[in-house]
């Protein structure tokens, strides 16, 4: 599933491409998403410029004068650009043709993905309330601290709580947890200050690494159609049940947490 660093690489390696160029036509092959694609899109978006892409969250902002175009990618969702005189593939569902014979392609199999419309000045309701950006000076020691005091959960479920910050993923969560040395069965209202204040810092380079490594595959970007890097981390202990970690000479465990696995080392993680 694309995670956070996932769609910032898809960000990095779609701007070059798309930013300034025109829309020729859109062409809505299916519309049946997680939510339905609006229809007025071919009309909306029709000689239309690319002004801007950003990233909010996993969801991608593309901006024309008249509004955003909001993607998600969902659980199995990528972005392309090739040439428009190329094949299109059975989970092809929307494409917007440019002016130079290329076009950005989206490919979604298990369709969880979404295109939706919002006007300038009329925000959806899915980015309301969004929490901070991990990588933000908004999000730093001092909210999180206090955010965390009172909270019953766990310290996993807390950091994962998009209201709090958004992008961290599952597999993201058990490696900060696992780099700040924190177990992630801990009550969030019960964990000090400057474990918190550490535990920061350990989300925005979990988060930056991954960011960074991601951005080595966006060589062939514009070739790669359908698969764009979702790229292999190397993983402290996310998916690495029964074997040693790579700190102490504890063995990493596998629990689940709110329906999700969660993995740690009960040894140097306290
Ligand atoms: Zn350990």
């Amino acid at each position: 599933m694309p995670e956070l660093p996932e769609v910032e690489t898809t960000r990095r390696g779609l701007e070059p491409l798309i930013v300034n160029r025109q829309i020729k036509s859109v062409h809505i092959y299916q519309n049946r998403l997680r939510w339905e694609i609006p229809s007025h899109l071919c009309d909306t978006l029709k000689n239309q410029a690319i002004k801007k892409i950003s990233r909010r969250a996993k969801y991608l902002l593309i901006d024309f004068k008249l509004g955003q175009l909001v993607m998600h990618l969902g659980m199995s969702g990528s972005i392309s650009v090739v040439p428009t005189s190329e094949p299109l593939k059975k989970h092809h569902h929307f494409e917007l043709k440019l002016d130079n014979s290329m076009s950005m392609r989206f490919h979604d199999p298990r369709r969880f993905g979404s295109i939706l419309w919002q006007r300038n000045n009329k925000q959806l309701n899915l980015l309301k309330n969004l929490g901070p950006e991990p990588l933000s000076y908004e999000f730093n020691d001092s909210s999180l601290y206090r955010a965390s005091r009172g909270k019953k959960k766990n310290i996993k479920a807390f950091i994962m709580d998009s209201n709090i910050v958004v992008g961290v993923g599952n597999i993201y969560a058990s490696e900060s947890l696992f780099l700040a040395g924190i177990s992630p069965k801990r009550e969030a209202g019960k964990i000090s200050r400057n474990r918190y204040q550490f535990l920061t810092q350990c989300i925005k380079k979990i988060l930056a690494d991954a960011i960074n490594n991601g951005g080595t595959t966006l060589n062939d970007f514009s070739n790669v159609d359908g698969e764009p890097g979702y790229f292999a981390q190397v993983l402290s202990v996310y998916g690495r049940n029964n074997m040693p970690c790579n700190r102490c000479d504890g063995t990493i465990k596998r629990i689940i947490q709110n329906q999700r696995a969660t993995y740690y080392c009960s040894k140097c993680q306290r």
